[in-house]
């Protein structure tokens, strides 16, 4: 057995959560190969080192003192180092950083600073091997990934090593410049070296207990989802509910690797399984609900437009026109609608709209703004009688007016239209029939 741990910014933020860390990994001899971020935030206030690094150089670029804010950095690693009683330094590596700075290698290598060396620290922490991701993750050219490359090189190279430390969130390109992925990258990292080495579980460890029901700033507390499988963590993550990076989950789903978010400050807890597909059953009907605010409506109206082909087409294509990405689009007989970010839209509307007559010649066209939608995703709904039943009489007595119903046809979710307004009175409406009613 053999599992991946990626740990995050807040669980190695100080010396105390390294040895949570530690705790962790040695509670379970099969963590064998560790994935960290930078060290993120003590406390509310505070600024992640990525964040420092970035500003440090640009600073830099600006022909501005950056020494000071380097310290700052230097400084943070050394209370780390401090506090966990070893005798590491790491002068030297900040004396090669200041001269990459000067010879200007870049941006990401300046940000990826921040996973080297604390994965450095680390592996010193924990008497794992250090490789540096720059020797085992790929980039091509065009900046995409060179899976093939990172594959045999990560399956190489970790295949004789028992136990090590990889930084997260950077890689090489082909002449050996420093690439890192999108913010919140060290995911990616770790889902690729646990596709490389067939891991028989991802584990991401972070500062929540896992996959939330519905957005705790709407939701007093809200029940941790114990099982949910991809499909259903990519409706919700669409709809804004966040805990891992967008990218993370196609590697290990291309694998059938589990991933298991976990708490760091709660291991106790076991957090939520995403899986590719289960047999269990979810504990409440729905698994998540999530939604966002902010969309416009455009309705189009036109006798016998069923019968004319190719009227759909002709609409989206205004919108294509215009850079315009639609986010739903329900319909009816003489009627469709499209969904579109409000802010987006609004600079564009007067030519969507001439666009719109221009190409269908519609009877009408209306608008509605201060939209929000709301996703409600469980793969129970499909064997469940009564479900949209349910959403829409809670509903109804929340006093909560719905604008517009879609029923995806893999019956996986359903996208409710509301006013912004309403969003969070909506939200509480359906938590509570589906979940707190059965507690
Ligand atoms: N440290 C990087 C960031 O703050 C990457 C990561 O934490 O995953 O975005």
């Amino acid at each position: 057995m053999k599992k991946v741990v990626k740990f995050g910014g807040s669980s190695l933020a100080s010396a105390e959560q390294f040895k949570k860390v530690k705790s962790i990994i040695q509670g379970d001899d099969t963590r064998r190969y560790v994935i960290p971020s930078a060290p993120g935030k003590r406390y509310a206030k505070d600024t992640k080192i990525t964040d420092l690094l970035y500003q440090c150089y640009e600073m830099m670029e600006q022909g501005r003192e950056y020494q000071s804010v380097l310290r700052k950095i230097q400084d943070r690693y050394e209370e780390i180092i401090k506090g966990l009683g070893l005798k590491l330094s790491l002068d030297e590596e900040f004396r090669k950083i200041q001269e990459q700075f000067q010879k200007k290698a870049g941006m990401d290598y300046a940000a990826s600073r921040g996973e080297y060396l604390n994965g450095m620290v680390l592996a010193e922490y924990l008497e794992f091997a250090f490789v540096d991701a720059a020797s085992v993750i790929f980039f091509r050219e065009d900046g995409t990934l060179n899976v093939e490359k990172t594959n045999r090189s990560l399956k190489e190279c970790l295949g004789k090593i028992e136990y090590a430390v990889i930084p997260g969130f950077y890689g090489a390109m082909e002449d050996g410049t420093i690439k890192t992925f999108s913010r919140g990258g060290s995911d990616v990292s770790g889902s690729l070296v646990a596709r490389g080495i067939h891991a028989d579980m991802y584990e991401n460890w972070t500062d929540v207990s896992g996959f939330l029901v519905a957005d705790p700033r709407i939701i007093n507390n809200p029940e941790v989802i114990e099982t949910i499988t991809y499909r259903e963590l990519r409706e919700l993550a669409y709809m804004g509910a966040s805990v891992l990076h967008e990218e993370a989950i196609f590697p290990v789903r291309s694998e059938g690797i589990p991933i298991n978010i976990r708490n760091t400050n709660a291991p106790e807890e076991k957090g939520t399984m995403i899986v590719e597909s289960t047999c269990r059953k979810s504990k409440y009907t729905i698994t998540g609900i999530a939604g966002k605010k902010g969309f416009a409506s455009i309705n189009v109206d036109k006798d016998l437009m069923n019968s004319e082909i190719g009227f759909c087409r002709k609409v989206l294509s205004v919108f294509e026109d215009q850079g315009l990405s639609f986010e739903h689009m329900p319909s009816g007989i003489d009627t469709m609608t499209i969904f579109v970010n409000q802010s987006d839209f609004e600079e564009k509307e007067q030519q969507v709209i001439s666009g719109i007559h221009r190409a269908v010649h519609p009877d009408v066209i209306e608008m509605e703004s201060e939209m929000a939608l709301i996703a409600v995703v469980g793969r129970g709904m499909k064997e469940t009688r009564g479900t949209a039943g349910r959403i829409f009489s809670a509903l109804a007595h929340a006093r909560v007016n719905v604008k517009m119903i879609d029923q995806g046809s893999s019956e996986l979710n359903v996208i409710i239209g509301v006013k912004n307004n309403d969003f969070e009175t909506a939200i509480r409406a359906i938590y509570d029939i589906f979940v707190t009613a059965q507690l």
